[in-house]
């Protein structure tokens, strides 16, 4: 069990002033608070949930993000924790399976995707920043506001199981993901794209013999299929608002489809799901900030820029981006200074194109691969008829997908 990091609200934390709040305990948060304390800097991560185990989110561990575990020595211990590899990422349409990419192109030993459950990964990384008593990690502890001193964020509030909290700080780092509480505090505008579908999230038991292609489509869906040892977690995607739609209709018309197309899971599906209330719906956004600081205050991975889950790549963005803010922002913040609204805007400069290439090819390239209709029958799409023949292409979506479009070292 994590010790002196995990305090809960009974010990809480003595500071009212820190360097660093950051808010969110998810990949970006987690990877800045463990990095800035690797600068000596004071650090507060704040995270509304009492434990990592959710389930609404991705298992990929990329590359580049053990790259940067290597670099930070902790590679070893990390790859103890089970996981599987993906060396290529197929999707099976109707004119047989097309290999997306192919991660075993890419320089060695980091030339695979690990899955692991994302609560593993994120408890991984809570355990490792016990070796930096700066960091504090205190979980069910929800920000609701922020503290300003005239224009300047100067610190958040918090409620906690035990009551309403203030803390300060120098910086507020919003890393608190796609709803982001601190990014509708800030009056920071932001743009919005079509994002192509939303995701029914559920699982279904699983056989170590199943057959299961990681993306699979049918009528009316695409589904992707993550093995998570004894049961399938299925992201079963729908065009963009038309879930109202199936939703009205006998839930038996998704095991009737998915049967078709897939039989092991229909057949799960049929036995083991019971109602519509057994499906949780995650509606897709894909939207970013035009300015993702002001003073005091920065926002970062889906806070600044939400991914769609296609591509699985929010990760790998996020993580990218605690690396660049901990580098230019860790030793100013170490010094004891407080990081001027040009330094933040640096930060912006340096991770935004990457974020804005991987949303326009979200919602461009990668849209043809979700059905149109929820009765349409699924047609093959065109990427997938280019990519197929170019071992290229293959590599450069690995490199996207795996190294990302600007890697960031440490
Ligand atoms: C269904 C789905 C599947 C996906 N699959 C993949 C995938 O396979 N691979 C991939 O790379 N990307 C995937 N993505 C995208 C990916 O989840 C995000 O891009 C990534 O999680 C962003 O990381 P983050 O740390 O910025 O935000 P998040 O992961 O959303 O973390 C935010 C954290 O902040 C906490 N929080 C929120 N509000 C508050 C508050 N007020 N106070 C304190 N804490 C708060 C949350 O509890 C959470 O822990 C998927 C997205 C979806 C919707």
């Amino acid at each position: 069990m994590i010790d002196h990091i995990l305090s809960f609200h009974q010990q809480d934390t003595a500071e009212t002033t820190v360097d660093c709040i950051v808010v969110g305990g998810g990949p970006a948060g987690m990877m800045t608070g463990l990095l800035l304390a690797r600068h000596g800097v004071r650090v507060t991560v704040l995270e509304k949930h009492a434990d990592f185990l959710r389930d609404f989110r991705g298992d990929t561990i990329h590359p580049s993000t053990m790259r940067v575990m290597d670099q930070l020595g902790i590679i070893d211990r990390f790859l103890t924790i089970p996981h599987r590899r993906m060396s290529t990422v197929a999707v099976s349409t109707p004119d047989g399976e097309t290999v997306f990419a192919d991660f075993s192109r890419l320089p060695e030993p980091y030339n695979y995707v690990a899955f692991m459950p994302q609560w593993d990964f994120l408890d991984f990384l809570a355990q490792e920043a016990q070796a930096f008593p700066s960091l504090e990690l205190l979980r069910d502890a929800q920000v609701t506001d922020l503290l300003f001193d005239g224009n300047r964020v100067d610190g958040v509030r918090y409620k906690t199981p035990v009551g309403e909290k203030t803390l300060s700080a120098r910086l507020v780092i919003g890393a608190d993901g796609r709803h982001s509480t601190v990014r509708a505090h800030t009056g920071l505008a932001r743009t919005e794209s079509n994002a192509p579908m939303d995701v029914l999230w559920f699982r279904v038991s699983r056989q170590p013999d199943d057959k299961v292609p990681f993306v699979s489509t049918g009528q009316g869906f695409t589904i992707v299929a993550v093995d998570r040892g004894s049961y399938w977690q299925i992201a079963y995607c729908i065009p963009k608002g038309d879930y109202a739609e199936l939703h009205s209709q006998d839930i038996d018309v998704v095991a009737e489809r998915l049967n078709d197309a897939l039989p092991v899971i229909g057949v799960r599906f049929r036995c083991e799901i019971a109602s519509w209330d057994d499906l949780n719906l995650l509606t897709v956004s894909v939207n970013r900030l035009k300015r993702w600081h002001r003073p005091g205050l920065l926002c970062l991975g889906d806070a600044a820029h939400a991914m769609s889950p296609a591509g699985g790549v929010g990760i790998n963005l996020a993580i990218q981006d605690a690396i660049a803010t901990s580098r230019i922002l860790g030793p100013v913040l170490a010094r004891g200074e407080t990081p001027a609204d040009k330094l933040l805007g640096r930060v912006q400069r340096r991770r935004q194109w990457p974020a804005r290439i991987v949303q326009a090819g979200q919602v461009r390239i990668l849209a043809d691969l979700y059905p149109k209709s929820i009765d349409a029958e699924y047609k093959t799409p065109r990427a997938a008829k280019v990519i197929r023949k170019s071992v290229f292409l293959q590599k450069t979506v690995a490199r996207i997908i795996g190294i990302g479009l600007r890697p960031e070292s440490l």
